[in-house]
């Protein structure tokens, strides 16, 4: 055998070795992750990706049998394509009567919707029949201090048991953060938008 060739499968062994280990170290995690219980998930930051992770994780979740449900509280001005091909599929939802809150200017107006939506939510979140609960753009409502913090942190401890949440939008409050199992943060490197590229449909509504 050439020296070369005595060096890749060197290489080759050690790989295996590495990997081996990597698997006898991800096996025994997941031998200890035993814990079953309904998560709370945050999905927060600036960059692209955050509503469609939700709404992701729904289409998973409706895809094996569980049931869910999406509250959405920052309505858009186009329909988003999630809901209809998810409505389809038997997913309720419930969305806020205004558009983008800095469009309609009125706090007031604003106010009544939110917590219009937070009352449907209560009902999401009380409801065992739900395996999943989606709370779209619901970060703002809590920024804008629209809705009462102990009263959603109550609400979100006393859910079923077995209930996964995901909370979306930026700039999450702290305290949503600290009470949440999984929390990811999308960052943004760079938007098509700042190049002057309006939105796309099927891409970003
Ligand atoms: P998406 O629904 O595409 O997952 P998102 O939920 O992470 O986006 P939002 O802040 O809810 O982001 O914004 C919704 C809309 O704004 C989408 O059309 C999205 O493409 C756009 N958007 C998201 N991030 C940025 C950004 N950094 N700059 C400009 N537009 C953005
Ligand atoms: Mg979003």
């Amino acid at each position: 055998m050439t020296d070369e060739k005595m060096t890749d499968s060197n290489m080759a062994d050690n790989h295996k070795k590495r990997m081996q280990k990597l698997k006898e170290k991800v096996d025994s995690r997941i031998d200890s992750a035993t814990d079953e219980r309904g998560l709370l998930i945050v999905i927060t930051g600036n960059g692209k990706g955050k509503s469609t992770s939700g709404f992701g994780t729904v289409a998973r979740a409706v895809g094996h049998g569980l049931n869910a449900a999406v509250a959405q509280f920052i309505k858009g001005t186009w329909a988003c394509g999630e809901r209809q091909l998810l409505e389809n599929a038997g997913v309720k939802f419930s969305v806020m009567g205004t558009g983008f809150t800095w469009n309609t200017q009125d706090k007031e107006k604003d106010i009544t919707a939110a917590k219009q939506v937070w009352l449907k939510c209560k009902e999401l979140l009380s409801d065992t029949n739900l395996d999943l609960v989606l709370l779209d753009e619901m970060t703002y409502m809590l920024s804008y201090k629209y809705l009462d913090l102990d009263d959603v942190i109550e609400t979100l401890n006393n859910r079923p048991k077995h209930q996964h949440v995901i909370i979306t939008g930026r700039a999450c409050h702290r305290a949503i953060i600290d009470l949440a199992d999984t929390v990811s943060e999308v960052q943004s490197i760079k938007h098509a938008f700042d190049s002057g590229i309006k939105a796309q449909k099927g891409i970003d509504w």
